[in-house]
Formats: structure tokens, sequence, C-alpha cells
């Protein structure tokens, strides 16, 4: 396929970093480690980049700060296998696979996102790369380009109670994205920031039931009187990277992410179509 013959649409993108997470994963003996990704593409022009830096901060990027005559950005979501899930549900630190899948899926990411330059080059495209990771000031603990804020503008889910975004395959998984001067077909770009809301708590009825499960199972008490504390929770996963020192380099704590009604699915998806409890 080239570009005199075929343009580039969603439908390849996906089967691309399908490719490459099947492709890596027989490679690296983990092919057990994650489900089907989900992409979708984002208009780089799309109002809702400008919003964050209100809603994330002043300094986060715009896709032309990352690359000049950017058209698109890609975003993708890598959902982890049950088995990865479920090992971290016990409480107290986070389970050793959940620390090595961080940084295995992290690897992971990057070998999407250089596959995908790859293709897009071969339409004569550029790309701007962001590392999946430890993009982010250290002091403040806010990432310049927040993946998970560009998967919400490009529609791939919504904010749940956990400040995880909500996919119809959950929220255990990892996000990435890319930006790109490749200008898509307009039918090929989501609607900004259109994703149903699926958080049980935010879907309730005013009186009726709600969820908050993820709150509860926080071991740091970071989520206080609906204020979410970055530092304890940052000071939980620096404690999980010392421990799991011997792995790499993995800060994560992720038990407010699992055993949960979201973690591996759209927890509204059996709800009456008036999508309330
Ligand atoms: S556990 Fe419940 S409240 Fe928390 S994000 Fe999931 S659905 Fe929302
Ligand atoms: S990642 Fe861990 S420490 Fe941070 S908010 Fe979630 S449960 Fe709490």
């Amino acid at each position: 396929m080239s570009a005199e013959d075929k343009s580039l649409d969603l439908k390849e993108i996906v089967r691309r970093i399908t490719e490459t997470v099947s492709e890596y994963g027989s490679g690296h003996g983990l092919a057990a480690c994650w489900r089907a990704p989900l992409a979708a593409i984002a208009s780089a022009r799309a109002p809702e980049f400008g919003r964050l830096k209100e809603a994330v901060s002043p300094t986060h990027l715009l896709p032309e700060d990352v690359l000049r005559g950017a058209e698109s950005v890609i975003s993708f979501f890598i959902p982890f296998e049950d088995r990865i899930v479920n090992s971290n549900t016990a409480p107290g630190p986070a389970s050793e696979v959940w620390a090595l899948s961080y940084i295995q899926t992290n690897a992971l990411i990057s070998q999407i996102s250089a596959d995908l330059e790859e293709l897009l080059r071969s339409f004569g495209a550029e790309s701007g790369k962001i590392p999946a990771t430890h993009n982010f000031d250290e002091n403040r603990l806010i990432s310049d380009w927040s993946h998970r804020h560009i998967a919400w503008i490009a529609s791939l889910g919504s904010f749940g109670m956990n400040n995880m975004l909500i996919t119809k395959a959950g929220c255990c998984g990892r996000f990435g994205s890319l930006v790109t001067s490749y200008a898509f077909s307009p039918e090929e770009y989501a609607l900004p920031a259109s994703a149903p809301e699926r958080c049980l708590h935010k879907l309730r009825r005013p009186g009726g039931r709600s969820c908050g499960l993820c709150h509860r199972r926080c071991p740091a008490g970071a989520y206080n009187d609906g204020r979410f504390d970055r530092h304890r929770c940052y000071a939980r996963c620096l404690e999980n990277s010392r421990l799991h020192r011997h792995l790499g380099y993995a800060d994560v704590c992720g038990k407010c992410l699992v055993g949960l009604p979201c973690s591996t699915r759209d927890p509204s998806a059996h709800l009456s179509p008036s999508r309330a409890l």
C-alpha cells in the first residue's frame, strides 16, 4: 500500500497497532498480557487541546508544539489482560506482575509509536512522538502532555472518579499518543470529547445508589473530601518503585483501578436506557 493508491484511515491505524501488539507479545513471550487495542484520531485543531492549559497545566503542549504542521493526533489504549489486573487486587503494595506489565507496556508503546511513525512516513507524513510516561514535572507531578487527556479529546473514554479514563474496555491499561502531519479524511476524526459518561458514580440519580469503590480502595488516603492529593499518591508509587527496583523503574500502584466495575469493561453497558442507577 502506498500514498498513490490508498489513503490512511482509522481502520488501518488500528490494524497496525494490533499487529505490533501481537508481534511484540509473541517476540517477548508476553502474548497473554494485553487485550485488543483501541484507537481514535483527533483533529490537531480541536479547541479542546487549548482547554488542557486550564484543565491540566498552563504549560500543557498543543499538537503544534509537538510537531510543526500538526494535522492529527492518534490516541491509543492498550488494555491489560485479566491476569495482570487480578494480580493487583490484594491490599498492600503493587503486585510484581502489575509493576512489570507497566514497564513492558511502556516499551510496547514505544514500539507502537515507532511503527506508526514508519507507516505515516510511507504516506509522506511526519510524526512527533511523546514518551509513554515520565514526561511530567517532578515537583508539580503534572504532565505537559497527558496521554489520558488526549484520549479524552479523541473520545476514547470518560473520566471516572479515579481520574482514569474509562474506555469500552475499562480503565486498566496504558494510553499512548502521537502527533502527525497526516491529514485524514474528515470522517476519520472523532467528535472531540464526545464519549458517553461511564463512571457509575457520576451517572447516579439524585438519591440513587453511588459507587465510589475506587476511592475506598486507596491505601494512601489520596482521595480526601473529593480532592485528589497527587503527592500522597506519588509517594505511594515511589515506595512501590523501591520495592520492585529489581524489575526496572515502576512508580506505580493502581489499587484504585483494579477489582472495580470499570476495571476491564464499560460499567454503564448493563444500565437501563436512562443510563442511571
Ligand atoms: S469504581 Fe465506581 S466510582 Fe470509581 S471510577 Fe469506577 S465506576 Fe466510577
Ligand atoms: S494509584 Fe494508589 S495511591 Fe494513587 S490514588 Fe490510586 S490507590 Fe491511591
